[in-house]
């Protein structure tokens, strides 16, 4: 096993990292930007390195300095998190040119699942069913893309291969829109993303959000998960995630869960992963896979029990998983609520000392953040601040879980989105399950 980690993330995941790192033994090297000092993990690593200005472009996203902070320190390994460099495989091979484990899959593997056309052309040669589409790049005959979205069916959706953040598509409702929405989808995509390959899928009106997490070791074991709905979205923010997905079967966890798997087997994947669907109407269309650790993941720790970031060091190390797929069970039900620094109204950024934190607690609460009281949060980088989870033996033990803990917790001095998630666990539609992706963002619209 590693002897130290460098964690190459800031925030509540450098301090969940961290805490794994503890539990197995291994000793932590925190970096941090010039405004980062007081991070919570910052202060119980075992060594720290200021790695730069607050810029993230100059300290997280600096790839010399994060290797030159891994040398001096004499770290084995660089777990990435989530964001920054996490699915960023020219980081990736840096790290193990330089001598270093990745904590994350091959950097060609992140490559392969970064291009939404190679990635989508993977998981259809593995079995997984994608949403119908172009199956490859768009030409430039006008002709020919005509007739493949008279053949898909209108409203289809025009995607940027390099896209990501929700960024680079066009929805076309009608032919006549359609050679015009290719040619701007394309010129965005040179632009943002620096590669102009675009691709069109059917467009889907009212999906959910379901995923399935994975976890592959390089001993060809390659385990599901099962799956989470992350449904409640904003602007393709996740705000509320849980596992499972209320109303998906047994047998579609198992049949969707085995081709994720064997997916993973094929494209010979290594660590923790999240095969993307938009499920509706009964079907599975995978979108895109995630090559991390993802903000929601303790969902589905808490519902299988298994704790996704000591696997991903065990995987990394070269050892097997800890567990087989038969060993994986569902039991009960886990809600998580991300806490932003923000606005509830207006969702401006609400950077600023925290003059007053009161934890929740109680059981089946779980809180994992890094505020404390007197911390001050910086306005550099993402607004989220941490995040509440409810676990229970049923979906509405959760809820009434998750329902205390939202009036117990107290984070004053900043303004955050706690009421706005009081509101929505209270919402008679959330609270029935099942929402589609466009329910929050109605909402917010109706209620004004
Ligand atoms: P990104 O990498 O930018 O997150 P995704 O491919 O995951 O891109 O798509 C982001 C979001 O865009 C999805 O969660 C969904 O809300 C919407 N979307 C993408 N493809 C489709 C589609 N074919 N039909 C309907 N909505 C889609």
């Amino acid at each position: 096993m590693f002897d130290k980690i460098l964690i190459a993330n800031r925030g509540e995941i450098a301090l969940r990292i961290l805490r794994a790192c503890r539990e197995m033994g291994i000793k932590t090297v925190a970096v941090h930007s010039d405004v980062d000092r007081d991070l919570k993990h910052v202060r119980l690593a075992d060594e720290s390195v200021c790695i730069g200005p607050a810029r993230s472009t100059d300290s997280y996203l600096n790839i010399p300095a994060l290797i030159s902070a891994a040398e001096v320190t004499d770290a084995e390994a660089i777990h990435p998190g989530y964001g920054f460099l996490s699915e960023n495989a020219d980081f990736a091979e840096r790290v193990e040119s330089s001598g270093f484990v990745f904590i994350g899959p091959r950097a060609e593997t992140i490559r392969l699942m970064g291009d939404k056309v190679s990635a989508k052309k993977a998981m259809m040669e593995a079995g997984v069913p994608c949403v119908p589409g172009s199956g490859g790049p768009l030409g430039d005959d006008a002709e020919a893309n005509l007739a493949l979205a008279r053949e898909i069916g209108y409203p289809v959706i025009i995607k940027a291969a390099g896209g990501g953040g929700g960024r680079g598509m066009r929805v076309v409702h009608s032919e006549g829109a359609l050679i015009n929405a290719i040619s701007l989808t394309r010129n965005e995509a040179a632009s943002a993303f620096n590669n102009p390959t675009v691709y069109m899928e059917k467009y889907l009106e009212k999906p959910r959000h379901v995923e399935f997490q994975v976890i592959a070791d390089e001993h060809g074991n390659a385990v599901s998960l099962g799956e989470r709905d992350c449904s409640m979205q904003r602007r393709h923010q996740k705000v509320i995630e849980e596992a499972p997905a209320p109303g998906i079967t047994e047998e579609e966890r198992q049949r969707i869960g085995a081709r994720c798997a064997e997916a993973c087997r094929r494209i010979g994947y290594r660590g923790a992963g999240t095969f993307e669907f938009l499920y509706e109407d009964g079907e599975f269309f995978f979108i895109e896979m995630n090559t991390r650790v993802q903000v929601e993941h303790p969902v589905t720790e808490m519902v299988t029990g298994l704790d996704i970031v000591r696997e991903q060091i065990l995987v990394a190390a070269g050892q097997p998983l800890s567990i087989r797929q038969e060993d994986v069970e569902i039991r009960g039900h886990a809600i998580e609520c991300r806490l932003n620094a923000e606005d509830p109204a207006t969702f401006m950024p609400s950077p600023g000392t925290i003059s007053q934190y009161h934890a929740p607690g109680g059981p089946g609460i779980r809180v994992d953040t890094h505020i404390y009281n007197g911390y001050k949060v910086p306005p550099h980088y993402d607004s989220m601040i941490g995040k509440l989870i409810s676990f229970g033996a049923t979906r509405d033990i959760a809820l009434a879980r998750m329902g205390g803990a939202l009036s117990e917790i107290v984070i004053e001095g900043i303004k955050t989105n706690v009421p706005l998630q009081r509101d929505l666990i209270g919402d008679t539609a959330f609270r029935r399950g099942g929402t589609d992706i466009h329910y929050l963002e109605k909402r917010l619209k109706a209620h004004g």
